[in-house]
């Protein structure tokens, strides 16, 4: 089971992608994930991607596409979860190039829809949560609301990611991921188109302004 999940920052996309994960118990590739723990623990490649992350840009993708497919040539047969990825066209084009080649396709291509203004805010809002990345806390959104100024999950230590803080980071985020021409909704254009075409690919839009449960049931309702 292969899956790719597309939507805004701020979009819950974060969420949903546990509740696919839990169901088909795939890997989570996520790849900005993937760049921190670079950056983390001081590799090259992190080095060299700590500027653009900082400055709220794309990785350049001769460092971030062959990243992203060396994990996942090193996934078993469970398949996985991909988030983050595809940004943008070069990166989805080398995506199905790569999926085609080894004889494999997506199973579901997961796009949540969400107003950018309604994003914005929501990323401000939204703390993490020391003990487990997937403990969803947020200050603007009423049913995830920290207890206090701790996790609602599990009363771990919160904290904001400086680049959500950062509006005009924020903004720079939003103009790639808005971008239908070449950024990362042309990139999940491209895959519905292919999801019409291959007979393999189930596309799943949802709206997003909704609540967590109402996304939830409305995704859990087109799986198979
Ligand atoms: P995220 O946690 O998805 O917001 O990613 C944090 C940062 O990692 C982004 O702002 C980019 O600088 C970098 N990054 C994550 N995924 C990609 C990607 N597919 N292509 C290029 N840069 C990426």
């Amino acid at each position: 089971m292969n899956i790719l999940i597309f939507g805004p920052n701020g979009s819950g996309k974060g969420t949903q992608g546990a509740l696919l994960m839990d169901r088909y118990g795939v890997a989570h590739i996520e790849s900005g994930a993937v760049f921190r723990q670079h950056v983390g623990s001081g590799t090259d490649l992190g080095k060299k991607a700590k500027e653009y992350m900082e400055r709220g840009e794309l990785v350049p993708d001769e460092i971030t596409i062959p990243m992203i497919l060396d994990i996942l040539g090193k996934q078993g047969d469970k398949g996985w979860l991909l988030d983050g990825f595809p940004r943008n066209m070069e990166q989805a084009r080398k995506l199905h190039e790569a999926l085609t080649g080894a004889g494999m396709h997506l199973d579901y291509v997961v796009e949540i829809l969400l107003p950018r203004e309604t994003a914005k805010k929501r990323i401000m809002g939204r703390r993490l949560c020391a003990n487990n990345n997937n403990h969803p806390n947020n200050i603007h959104i009423d049913a995830i609301k920290p207890a206090g100024d701790r996790c609602r999950v599990c009363g771990g230590a919160l904290s904001a990611r400086a680049d959500d803080q950062n509006e005009e980071a924020i903004n720079k985020r939003h103009d790639i991921y808005y971008d239908e021409n070449s950024g990362t909704l042309a990139a999940a254009h491209y895959f519905k188109k292919i999801a019409a075409q291959d007979g393999k690919t189930t596309y799943i839009e949802l709206d997003g302004s909704g609540s967590i449960d109402h996304i939830r049931a409305t995704l859990l309702a087109q799986l198979h």
